[in-house]
């Protein structure tokens, strides 16, 4: 079996070798960075399976990375769980808002962040019951995780896919925020994001459906559907 390849960026050399140690020993290939600007670099060229992303970084911060990373067609699909210290509550916010999967608060065990990475890989990479999931002009290939509309292929973060994937998944029955939350997130991590991250991240993948877009209703006080017919 291929190992799955994890990117660690952080500069602090202690975390850095505690994480990796942990990782490897759970039978991952580790790549490691103590840069912000080189770890940028190097989740461009080797494009991993997940980066474990620090905030405070010297040369560019995590904040900067992630919506460079999620902004790029090529590397927006990578899953993202960032490490932050207490003092960067507003930041972990910011990250999740541009698309993180998870984050980890200083200090944290290293045991349980391989628990979450692996976690995160699961959820993201799991293979589906139905390969195709069709609605209107909107296709989901859930095996290559491509979405397209009207034959286009339309670029997605790895939250809006989870997200889009759910709500195509339903059938047009209504999903409320929380289990929108508990599903992209997870159960152990939807109670600390805000149901507004979820609205901000519909926003988004709103423009991103372009025509598709208005299919995807907002039902007042509940949560979201996704439309089978107009
Ligand atoms: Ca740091």
């Amino acid at each position: 079996m291929k190992k799955e390849t994890i990117l660690v960026v952080e500069d602090e050399s202690n975390i850095l070798e505690l994480v990796k140690y942990n990782l490897e020993d759970a039978g991952y290939r580790v790549l490691a960075s103590s840069r912000g600007d080189s770890g940028l670099e190097q989740a461009r060229r080797q494009k991993p399976d997940l980066l474990v992303l620090d905030l405070m970084l010297p040369g560019m911060n995590g904040i900067e990375i992630t919506k460079i990373l999620k902004q790029d067609e090529k590397t927006a699909h990578i899953p993202i769980i960032i490490l932050t210290a207490k003092a960067q509550e507003a930041d972990k916010i910011v990250g999740l808002e541009l698309g993180a999967d998870d984050y980890m608060t200083k200090p944290f065990s290293p045991r349980e962040l391989v628990a979450r990475v692996k976690a995160v890989l699961r959820r993201h990479y799991e293979k589906p019951k139905t390969k195709i999931l069709k609605s209107g002009m909107l296709q989901i290939d859930t095996e290559k995780h491509i979405v397209s509309v009207k034959g286009k292929t339309v670029e997605m973060t790895s939250k809006e896919y989870d997200l889009l994937k759910a709500l195509l998944e339903a059938g047009g029955r209504v999903l409320s925020r929380e289990f929108l939350l508990e599903h992209a997130w997870g159960y152990d991590q939807s109670v600390n994001i805000e149901t507004r991250t979820i609205d901000m991240h519909i926003g988004q993948l709103r423009k991103k459906l372009k025509a598709e877009a208005q299919r995807l209703v907002t039902v007042k006080n509940v949560g979201y559907r996704f439309d089978q017919e107009l």
